[in-house]
């Protein structure tokens, strides 16, 4: 089952009607390396990110996948 994991830091760096780019900052609950991705949300979830969202991605370090939840 893949594990989730709460962001630690998220940081927008580009947000407009057309999508945003977001830093998240979290720690792999597999191997415990604190690591980050810069992740892109379309249009239509843009209204999320104020909110709170969740995203599916794969640890760098380790491969594994994992869902990122930001609050
Ligand atoms: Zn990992």
């Amino acid at each position: 089952m893949t594990k989730r994991t709460i962001a630690t830091n998220r940081e927008v760096i580009i947000k407009d009607e057309t999508g945003a780019m977001v830093n998240i900052d979290y720690t792999c609950p597999y191997c415990h390396y604190n690591t980050g991705e810069l992740i892109t949300i379309g249009a239509g979830d843009v209204d999320k990110i104020d909110s709170g969202f969740e995203t599916d991605q794969v640890c760098g370090v380790c491969g594994k996948d994992l869902i990122i939840e930001c609050r």
